[in-house]
């Protein structure tokens, strides 16, 4: 089981898998004022960068669910170095219809709601998780600045303006989903340089290393397109954040 192979290669050097910087989970860390011994549950945990620092900055548990066996053991690897191991755990699964047992004090879904068919569907899934009054996590794109046309749209790498909201457009989602946002850490655009700019020196150096290997033809033509995509549409285009919900 695993995730398609351009993301292994393109962000295999990634510790974040998503526009957010160290520094903007340091801020969500503080800003959502954890008890230690906070219980997590994180679903599409990637290399658990989120899980491990605050395990060792609040000293929150946390299990981490994610399809890629790589990312799985980037995240393994990480709580080793950060001295975390016995308060976090990584399990390499697909996490459709993920329900845990005992039920967590915080329930997050960073950048990988198409586990639950979006956004409304992960919501309705981490709250089988988690316990009354706990935080829901929901990292999610939404529109900075509105394409003129559906062309533009597609050249941004979504099928249709309908795949995404407004900033206003998806807060007022949260609300009429019956939840009250009761914090938000909004990306930036050298958050998004970070993700984006960074695979590009990985598609570089991979192809250099094998450049007979029957992906190489895929990850040349992603590398010629992605800085002049990035520039001209993500960057512009695109906004991100990690919005904290609680049931009304
Ligand atoms: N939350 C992480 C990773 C976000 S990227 C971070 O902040 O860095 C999206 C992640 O979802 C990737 O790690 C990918 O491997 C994972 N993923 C994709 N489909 C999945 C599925 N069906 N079940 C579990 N994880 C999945």
């Amino acid at each position: 089981m695993d995730i398609p192979r351009i993301f292994t290669i393109s962000e295999s050097e990634h510790r974040i898998h998503n526009p957010f910087t160290a520094e903007k989970y340091a801020t969500l860390g503080r800003v959502l004022r954890m008890k230690s011994g906070t219980k997590i549950l994180d679903l599409g945990s990637g290399s658990g960068e989120m899980l491990c620092t605050w395990a060792h900055d609040h000293g929150i548990t946390g299990t981490g669910i994610d399809m890629s066996p790589l990312f799985t053991a980037q995240a393994i690897q990480r709580a080793e170095e950060l001295g975390v191991s016995e308060r976090v755990q990584f399990i390499h699964n697909d996490a459709t219809g993920y329900v845990a047992e005992d039920k967590c004090d915080v329930a997050a879904c960073i950048g990988a709601t198409w586990v639950a068919g979006g956004f409304a569907g992960t919501a309705a899934l981490l709250a089988q998780s988690l316990k009354p009054g706990g935080i829901m996590l929901i990292g999610e794109p939404y529109w900075r600045q509105l394409p003129a046309s559906g062309e533009i749209a597609q050249a941004c790498g979504v099928s249709s303006l309908a795949d995404f909201l407004t900033l206003p457009g998806l807060v007022s989602a949260f609300d009429n989903l019956g939840y009250d946002v009761v914090e938000m850490v909004l990306a930036d655009q050298e958050g998004w340089d970070r993700y984006e700019a960074a695979k590009w020196l990985t598609m570089r150096r991979w192809l250099e290393a094998n450049p007979d290997d029957d992906f190489a033809a895929e990850v040349r033509a992603e590398l010629t397109l992605s800085a002049k995509r990035h520039v001209t549409y993500t960057r512009e285009y695109f906004g991100w954040g990690v919005f904290a919900l609680i049931a009304r």
